[in-house]
């Protein structure tokens, strides 16, 4: 795995993966740390970000392996998912197609691997006509992935995915940042209210049994 010997600390292959346009490559730029490091992988023709997290434990880093974007929806080669070890499955909540595509890409990780900790999120909420609603999101409670609603452009959770991953990997669900890294600043402004508004949404449906129907 490229550089991932290079460090003293605790490193992860985190693979991110959903369809193009939904912000995959937004969300890693974030962390500017990541970006200024950022290699190339030219044998399977993807851009890792090295990106590092400061922990009650200490630091942590993901290799964040973010497609260039070449390949069309499915057809990742397995070079790119080998050796995962966490995964982000992301879709854009204003496009409902994104969502719809979820299962296929959450079925393609996992042939290759196998129970690793998976992060499905929803991005873009910031903007104001959403396509999928907060209630319709339950994939991930069929599935036992951990879902988070976020926004890329605004920084909105954007850390969320990250402690969830890290707590998973390092067996300890009490593990914290003790640190925020360096991140972009927020290019649109999110609306807290809103953002309260679906949160309840969410947690309203997580109380009710899944539906069948999709
Ligand atoms: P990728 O193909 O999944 O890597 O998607 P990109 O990161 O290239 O983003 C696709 C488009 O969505 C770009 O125009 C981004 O500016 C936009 N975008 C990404 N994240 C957000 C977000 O959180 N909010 C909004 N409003 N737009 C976003
Ligand atoms: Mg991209």
């Amino acid at each position: 795995l490229p550089n991932q010997e290079t460090v003293d600390y605790p490193s992860f292959k985190l693979l991110i993966i959903g369809d193009g346009a939904t912000g995959k490559t937004t969300f890693v730029k974030r962390h500017l740390t990541g970006d200024f490091e950022k290699k190339y992988e030219p044998t399977i023709g993807v851009k890792v970000d090295p990106l590092d997290f400061f922990t009650n434990c200490g630091k942590i880093r993901f290799y964040c392996w973010d497609t260039a974007g070449q390949w069309k929806f499915g057809c990742l080669r397995d070079g790119y998912y080998i050796h995962g070890q966490c995964a982000i499955i992301m879709f854009d909540v204003t496009a409902k197609i994104t969502y719809k595509n979820v299962p296929t890409w959450h079925e393609t990780l996992c042939r290759v691997c196998v129970n690793i900790p998976i992060v499905l999120c929803g991005n873009k909420v910031d903007v104001e006509n959403r396509e999928v609603r907060p209630r319709r999101v339950n994939f991930h409670r069929k599935k036992h992935l951990q879902y988070y609603e976020i926004s890329a452009k605004s920084n909105h959770n954007f850390e969320k995915p990250f402690l969830y991953l890290a707590r998973k990997l390092a067996g300890d669900p009490k593990l914290h940042f003790v640190e925020s890294p360096a991140l972009a600043p927020p290019e649109v402004a999110i609306d807290l209210v809103t953002q309260r508004q679906y949160e309840a949404e969410i947690a309203a449906a997580a109380a009710k049994p899944l539906p069948d129907d999709d």
